[in-house]
């Protein structure tokens, strides 16, 4: 069973609650998808039985098309959040870490040509690998904060928050106008470009920095 933890181990005395992800929200990874860049956050759920531990390996559904990893920055709220203005989301947020917002692109191309939701494709049991939770001040300003992602050590995604359509704390109090967030959700911050298919076998390692440095690295393969 999925708890949110912390790098060093410790469970995280949170529970673990839905995630609420953007779509689109680098405009490079907007554009390699033949998608128009959007003007309001485009938001998804993921509910709590999605999560799954990201290390040391995560299952992706075997026979229902290509799966692709989505590489991104993930935010733990800590505190209830409605409806809260911009400069009250610092105080909400109790760690980062990254995600991948596994997503069986075949089958969501196939329900984007036919206008239906995206949840079959991107909801399922363990699509939301997570990974272990840093402090908000070991991140520092999150406004610099950069991802990345090497699949058999092949660099396949890099990623900086200075990028971000809407940036984290905007976001933050956006989804708050719409779902209210509450201790235990986990905000996924879109995905920049580089998305591709994975296989059973791939070794990914993932990285969180800021600045240039890095800040915690998190090792995993597919089942
Ligand atoms: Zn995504």
């Amino acid at each position: 069973m999925y708890q949110h933890t912390r790098v060093d181990g410790s469970v995280i005395d949170l529970p673990v609650g839905k995630a609420v992800c953007v779509g689109r929200n680098y405009a490079a990874h907007a554009r390699e998808l033949g998608n128009a860049v959007p003007e309001t956050p485009i938001l998804f759920l993921k509910p709590r039985t999605a999560m799954a531990p990201l290390s040391p390996d995560f299952a992706i559904p075997a026979d229902r098309g290509g799966c692709h990893h989505e590489t991104e920055i993930a935010v733990l709220i800590g505190r209830t959040a409605k409806n809260i203005p911009l400069d009250e989301a610092p105080a909400v947020i109790a760690g980062y870490g990254l995600a991948l917002d596994l997503t069986l692109r075949d089958l969501q191309n196939q329900l984007k040509k036919q206008g239906y939701p995206w949840e079959v494709a991107k909801a399922f049991d363990g699509a939301c690998p997570l990974s272990p939770f840093i402090s908000p001040e070991a991140m520092g300003d999150v406004t610099t904060a950069e991802l990345s992602l090497t699949v058999n050590g092949e660099p396949r995604q890099h990623g900086q928050a200075q990028d971000m359509i809407t940036g984290i704390y905007e976001l933050v109090a956006y989804i708050s106008r719409i779902f209210t967030l509450e201790p235990g959700d986990v905000v996924l911050t879109g995905t920049p470009e580089g998305v591709a298919a994975l296989a059973g076998g791939d070794r990914l390692v993932l990285s969180l920095g800021n600045g240039g440095k890095a800040l915690a690295t998190f090792i995993t393969a597919v089942r």
